[in-house]
Parts: C-alpha cells; sequence; structure tokens
C-alpha cells in the first residue's frame, strides 16, 4: 500500500464493481439520448456566485458544503456542487436558448462536490447523470422527465424505488404560503437554529428530520391549500400525464428538496434500500433560475439521478446487470517465438473488433491458463514452438475444455465463428 489514502469522504471505483458504474451510467442516459436529450460537458468548477445566486445561499449546499478556492490569479471559485446551474450558464453562454429550437434538452454525466459529513451512501464526491430542459413552460416536459427516470431505473432491474412529487407554486403563490407557514412556525418551540431558518428558508423547515420537529409540524399549513389556480391546473397535467403513463407515484406534501432555486414541480425517487441516505435522484422545475444568474426569463425543468446510490440501490436489491465479459479471446504463448506470434494474432483480433488479452509478464503455462480463466474469456489460443512449427495455434473452449489445431491463417475466422 502506499502512504496515501483516498481523501475521506471518496472512494475509487475499481473493477469489477467499477463496470457496474458504467452501466448504470450507461443505462441511465439511454432513454435520453433516446428523447431528444443532447450531451453537454461543463467544467469541474465555476464561479463560486453561480452557485451562491442560484443555488441559494441559505441552503446547506452553498453555506457549509462548497469546495471554494482562490486562485492565483484571484479568482473565486467552486468546486460544482450540482449540475443545474452550471448546465444553465453554459446553454445561455452558447446561445442556444436563441437557436431557436425551445425547449433546449441537455444531458451530462459527470463528478460533483460536496464537504458533507461523510457516511454510506454520502460521499464528498459522487456522480450524477442529470438531463435539463430549458425555456419551456409545458406540463407534459415535467411529465416526460418523471417518465424517463422511471424508465431508467426499471431498465436496470430496480423495483423498490418510489416516486415522491409534490408543487412547490410560484411566485404569485408561494410567498403567501411562506407568510403563513413563517406565522406557524414563529409560535412552535423550536431551537435557535431552526428558528433562524424559519426566518429566510421557512419550507426548508418541513424537510427537518428530527421527529420532535415533525411531530410540532402536524397541523402546519400545506402549500398544497395555497397553490394558485395556474399551479394547480399546471400541476394535475403533470399528474395526469405521468399517471397515463403507467408510473406510479406518491403525493408528499412535505417535499421540498434542499435548492432555493426550485418552482412549481419538484419530484424525488427514493428506495427504500438505502437507510437514511434513501434518495437515489430528484429534481424539479426551475422557472426562476435563469434570471437570477442574469439570462432571460426561460422556464425550465430537469433532474439529477445520483449513480452511487444507484449501485448501491442495485446491490440492496441483489439485482446482478448482465454486463458482458471485457475479454473474450485470450492468447496463451509459451515460448519467444510463439509470444511473438501470438502478439501479433492478438493484435489482428482487435483491429478485427474482437476483446482480446495476452498473457504478459513472461509466465509458464500454468500461471498464464490462470490469466485466461481470470479473464472471463469463451475463448483461449494457446501456442509454443511444436505447434507453430506446424502453422497451427490450439483454439480451447473455455467452457467445455475442448481443445482443437487451427491453421494460423484461418484463426479469425474460426475465432468469429466461435463466438458467433
Ligand atoms: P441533489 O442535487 O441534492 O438533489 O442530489 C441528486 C442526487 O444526487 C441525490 O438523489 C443522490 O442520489 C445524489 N447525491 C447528492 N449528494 C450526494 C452525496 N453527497 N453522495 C452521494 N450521492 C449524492
Amino acid at each position: 500500500m502506499s502512504t496515501f489514502k483516498a481523501p475521506k469522504g471518496t472512494y475509487d471505483l475499481l473493477p469489477p464493481r467499477s463496470a457496474t458504474f458504467l452501466a448504470v451510467r450507461e443505462a441511465i442516459s439511454t432513454p435520453l439520448r433516446n428523447s431528444g436529450y443532447g450531451y453537454v460537458e461543463t467544467p469541474g468548477f465555476e464561479d463560486v456566485k453561480l452557485f451562491s445566486r442560484g443555488v441559494g445561499e441559505s441552503t446547506d449546499i452553498v453555506s457549509k458544503e462548497m469546495y471554494t478556492l482562490t486562485t492565483k490569479g484571484g479568482e473565486e471559485l467552486a468546486l460544482r456542487p450540482e449540475g443545474t446551474a452550471s448546465v444553465l450558464r453554459a446553454a445561455l453562454q452558447g446561445n442556444l436558448h436563441k437557436l431557436g429550437n425551445l425547449p433546449v434538452k441537455l444531458w451530462y454525466s459527470g463528478s460533483y462536490y460536496r464537504y458533507e459529513r461523510a457516511q454510506a451512501g454520502r460521499y464528498r464526491h459522487f456522480s450524477q447523470v442529470g438531463a435539463e430542459a430549458i425555456g419551456a413552460e409545458d406540463p407534459a416536459l415535467d411529465a416526460e422527465l418523471i417518465i424517463l427516470a422511471d424508465q431508467a431505473y426499471r431498465s436496470l432491474g430496480l423495483r423498490n424505488f418510489r416516486i415522491l412529487l409534490n408543487s412547490l407554486g410560484d411566485k404569485e403563490c408561494r410567498p403567501v404560503y411562506r407568510e403563513a407557514l413563517q406565522d406557524f412556525l414563529r409560535g412552535l418551540d423550536l431551537d435557535e437554529d431552526t428558528l433562524r431558518r424559519a426566518e429566510i428558508n421557512p419550507l426548508r423547515v418541513l424537510d427537518d428530520k428530527r421527529e420532535s420537529v415533525q411531530k410540532q409540524l402536524v397541523g402546519a399549513p400545506l402549500l398544497r391549500d395555497y397553490l394558485c389556480d395556474a399551479c394547480k391546473a399546471y400541476h394535475e397535467e403533470v399528474r395526469a400525464l405521468v399517471s397515463a403513463a403507467g408510473v406510479v407515484f406518491e403525493d408528499d406534501d412535505k417535499l421540498v428538496r434542499g435548492l432555493d432555486y426550485y418552482t412549481r414541480t419538484t419530484f424525488e425517487f427514493v428506495h427504500d434500500g438505502l437507510g437514511s441516505q434513501s434518495a437515489v435522484g430528484g429534481g424539479g422545475r426551475y422557472d426562476g433560475l435563469s434570471e437570477m444568474i442574469g439570462g432571460p426569463a426561460l422556464p425550465s425543468v430537469g433532474w439529477a439521478l445520483g449513480v452511487d446510490r444507484t449501485v448501491l440501490a442495485l446491490e440492496a436489491e441483489g439485482v446482478e446487470l448482465d454486463l458482458p465479459t471485457a475479454t473474450s479471446v485470450f492468447a496463451v504463448a509459451i515460448g519467444e517465438e510463439a509470444r511473438r506470434t501470438l502478439f501479433g494474432k492478438v493484435t489482428e483480433l482487435r483491429r478485427a473488433g474482437i476483446a482480446a488479452d495476452f498473457s504478459f509478464g513472461g509466465k509458464g503455462l500454468k500461471g498464464s491458463m490462470k490469466d485466461a480463466n481470470r479473464s472471463g474469456a469463451r475463448l483461449a489460443v494457446v501456442a509454443g514452438e511444436r505447434d507453430l512449427a506446424e502453422g497451427v495455434v490450439q483454439l480451447k473452449d473455455m467452457e467445455t475444455g475442448e481443445q482443437r489445431a487451427v491453421a494460423l491463417d484461418d484463426l479469425l475466422d474460426a475465432v468469429r465463428a466461435e463466438l458467433a
């Protein structure tokens, strides 16, 4: 072991488990790529103000969890704690919203950083695949995103997840509710921190996980009762479209989420096998975010699904993904001349698109066959001096153990036939 370890709250993705992560990223992005979402990639760090303005000064993400730094040139940067603000910034900077076709639909995949209290399922470096549909106010768009996330999880074989859905209202009705909630909270027996939060961001108090707080919240005014007619109608349409797609969800009045930019539709995907870090993904509408970061009015909706927690959810459900083995053919060479010849053959197989690997390190037959076994290859190609003298190699089926001589020149065709 080296003197160094991965920093606290982080971990390395190593084979074979890392293959599951790749497969999860692929499975989440497939329905998006199939639905008009284009790939976007943004820098790992941004101007810190993008997040303090966008995500919200009073949120835990900005006030406690951001990795900030001052460069030698004096710029104030932050490692990105989430994807939405960056993607919207990039779309505005690239003028994608002016090219005519709204909504601009984008998907992304990457690393995010939050200085969190590290625990199972909660890391300081984690990975998300996300989607944003920018510049349209259309309940079908909100429904599309919820349906696509459901499709992604189902395609992985996940079953024990639930979809929680809520509406947070808009700039007309939310302030009225906010005030009513504040009045209610001021009358409770809350600690100083929570009281302060009630003044800055009262909706977040609803999210408090402590039982002592939740008990007092019984009877709190519900946003549902304060939604304006436009928000109510919008939300009903989202619910109807999601239901019509056969996607089951639960209405959750208390779902507020930890980012300030959400308006109207908010949703979360929770998995019941994950303990306290049960959210595998979440998102919602953010109609005001563009203006908050200096852009034009661009009502938008999006989600981010956590790759780490999705992998944990698969493990919790005991789902084994059907991953293709990385290597189809493994070449075992005995002796110098055979090494040269078979190394050439491996290159030929690879150029023909066949996944092939080679017994490196100058091992003997026994050690090399062990490598062949471990690789999971369907076929082994074995050759020593005597085979080469006859112009053949031995082609071995690793499942049945059967072995036959194949002329060197016919190897590619023989391998193709066996793998077909
Ligand atoms: P959020 O941006 O907080 O809504 O997060 C969206 C999703 O990203 C969550 O549902 C999690 O799956 C994942 N996520 C957020 N924070 C973390 C973290 N610290 N560690 C692992 N996954 C996370």
